[in-house]
């Protein structure tokens, strides 16, 4: 559908044109937008999308709860697509080749935390689809640096989309679970852990899957990845757990997986945003427990993983939608209906 009244600038589809799903305003809805397709700068490439998930942090972009620092924006940062064009400095990449784009888009390689080599975690970092405009759309421009390659190359693009972050940040919050974590718990159970699961299993770990209270599907669906144990998120595991990663945005979570894991056990949060955590007993986290949070990804995140998911290849479970249908995937993503992961085909 295209949107019905354009606003100045926006210009007659047509060969040189794009589409795009932009945010114009926080919690209204995407509007279908024609636009110029854009020349790279030097250092960029073109992308044709081929399919972009959708993750929670889009939801939270749209829904106002992280604030945005420009807008209008393009959501999106989970891009499997193709190189049109490269910029005359743009390296590592050729005209053709399929390439994945990240949320971490750019990062100052200046400050103490690139230096030290947390980029994840850089004083001026751009993001994709936060900063710069992503993927819902049907053309992207992209910091070659911070492109990657994808060799899964068997794979098509909607099955390799979810990789890019409910895969990256998922490993990410696999490792910060720590290596000794054999008994691992995961509270929610959407895009990101339903590929943990697989990962942590493909390790030789043990997956306690937490759900909505009552969601029966969701727990069949976390068995069938290989948890060797799916409950509801107000029960405890039938042992204690060595660590647990938070997937699901609720606070409430935080005091309930303390709970469940021994002593010296970990918690680890891996979204970006999450509700009010609620105060709770020091006993809690006493007997040396310990709560962080994952923030973003490196580079080196992104080989990692993608090595791992070339040599152990995850089930994707994902749910297609034409790139205009953006609002419903978010709408499903918002109501819990989607079991994997949400993909936009432009
Ligand atoms: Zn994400
Ligand atoms: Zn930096």
């Amino acid at each position: 559908m295209q949107h019905p009244d354009p606003m100045p600038g926006v210009i007659a589809r047509g060969a040189s044109t794009m589409r795009a799903m932009v945010l114009k305003a926080v919690r209204a809805p995407l509007e279908l937008e024609l636009r110029t397709i854009p020349t790279p700068g030097p250092g960029d490439l073109r992308l044709r999308v081929l399919a972009c998930a959708v993750c929670r942090t889009d939801l939270h972009i749209v829904d106002g709860e992280l604030p945005l620092p420009t807008l209008p924006i393009v959501p999106g940062h989970e891009i499997v697509g193709v190189v049109e064009e490269a910029g005359s400095d743009a390296t590592g990449f050729a005209v053709g080749d399929r390439v994945g784009v990240p949320w971490l888009g750019h990062t100052c390689n200046a400050c103490e935390f690139c230096l030290a080599g947390h980029e994840n975690l850089c004083d001026a970092p751009r993001f994709t689809g936060y900063h710069r405009d992503g993927g819902f759309a049907s053309h992207v421009i992209a910091e070659a640096a911070f492109c990657l390659p994808l060799p899964m190359l068997d794979a098509d693009a909607a099955h390799v989309a979810p990789l890019l972050c409910a895969g990256l940040i998922g490993w990410r919050s696999l490792n910060a679970a720590g290596a000794g974590a054999q008994r691992l718990g995961l509270y929610g159970f959407g895009a990101a852990a339903h590929l943990v699961t697989q990962a942590a299993a493909a390790q030789g770990r043990q997956v306690f899957a937490f759900t909505r209270p009552g969601d029966r599907a969701t727990q069949d669906f976390a068995r069938c990845l290989g948890a060797a144990w799916a409950g509801g998120s107000d029960e405890l595991p039938p042992v204690a757990l060595d660590a647990a990663i938070l997937f699901a945005p609720v606070g409430d979570l935080v005091p309930a997986a303390l709970r469940a894991v021994r002593k010296g056990g970990r918690v680890v949060c891996g979204g970006i945003h999450m509700s009010e955590i609620p105060a709770f007993p020091y006993r809690l986290l006493w007997e040396e427990r310990s709560l962080s949070s994952v923030a973003n990804l490196t580079r080196t995140d992104a080989r990692d993983f993608l090595a791992f998911a070339q040599a152990h290849p995850p089930q994707v479970h994902a749910v297609t939608y034409p790139l205009e249908q953006a609002n419903q995937a978010l709408a499903d993503l918002r109501t819990g209906r989607i079991q994997g992961a949400a993909v936009l085909l432009p």
